[in-house]
């Protein structure tokens, strides 16, 4: 085993209301791994009430400033602790977005479209699961677009909200035209491990879209979107070795908004298989 390396780029905090144990225990699992450090990336608090029941709210965020803060003192010389955000976007949200954004330096912004979010599915889904799928892809270009996001999160989320009606071949080409206008943009986009727990139990997104992303040169971050500490750094061997079957060498990930690229076989190398995990302290 080498030196650490990588981070876990995407967690959560029980400030979203679904997600459990406190940052030092995801800390202490990210040291466990063989984790350079770890961003949380709790979810934001968005205007209007809009889809209150899963975030925080807006007069929260400063108690999520001192809490990932916190865990970045307690964890000095152990794992590097980044405050992060996982920030919803929807059209007509990025004034909101910006302040926020500008409110505290953030290591790491993945921007999400979350189809399965009540209040967004009233505003586009017209009841017609094709033409929804067609609106996430277009959503996830203009986020993109919007220069406001490191990295679009699980970008492939949209498979879940009716399986039954998700086929690739017919999809296909509206997520190249989302890859195509991705790709110009620079942002990258996140290989979410979480996705093998989801209804369609691949990650996401999955094989055949790496691939698709691997030839436009967009950047792959990895994240385990964990909700529990245990949860952190799983399946990162997997999805590693997914994107070298896509022909990826490299992995990315996001450190004062600057990517750093690190390669796979030494990221391979750094990480403690999560077998061989023990002696954790929070
Ligand atoms: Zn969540
Ligand atoms: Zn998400």
């Amino acid at each position: 085993m080498s030196a650490p390396i990588l981070y876990e780029s995407h967690c959560h905090t029980p400030l979203c209301h679904h997600a459990y144990g406190e940052p030092a225990e995801y800390a202490a699992r990210a040291e466990a791994r063989g984790l350079q450090g770890i961003i949380f990336t709790c979810h934001c608090p968005l205007p209007d009430g809009f889809s209150a029941h899963v975030r925080m709210a807006p007069e929260q965020y400063e108690d999520y400033v001192a809490l990932v803060a916190a865990a970045r003192e307690k964890f000095t010389g152990r794992v590097d602790v980044r405050l992060g955000l996982e920030s919803d976007y929807y059209p007509g949200v990025e004034p909101w977005l910006e302040k926020l954004h500008a409110r505290h330096p953030l290591h790491h912004i993945l921007g999400s479209v979350h189809p399965q979010v009540p209040e967004y599915r009233q505003a586009w889904f017209k009841g017609d699961w094709f033409a929804y799928q067609q609106t996430y892809f277009e959503h996830l270009a203009m986020a993109a677009e919007t220069g406001l996001f490191d990295t679009l999160a699980h970008p492939d989320l949209i498979k879940n909200e009716a399986p039954h009606e998700w086929d690739l071949a017919r999809i296909q080409p509206y997520v190249e035209r989302a890859l195509d206008r991705i790709a110009a943009t620079g942002v990258a986009m996140e290989l979410n491990t979480s996705g093998r727990q989801k209804v369609i139990r691949e990650f996401n997104p999955n094989p055949s879209r790496l691939r698709l992303m691997q030839a436009r040169g967009i950047p792959v971050v990895l994240g385990a979107d964990a909700h529990i500490p245990e949860r952190v750094g799983e399946g990162y061997e997997d999805a590693m070795a997914s994107l070298q079957t896509a022909g990826c060498a490299e992995i990315s990930f996001s450190l004062d908004r600057k990517r750093q690229t690190v390669a796979i076989t030494d990221a391979f190398a750094s990480l403690t298989p999560a077998t061989a995990m023990h002696g954790i302290r929070p």
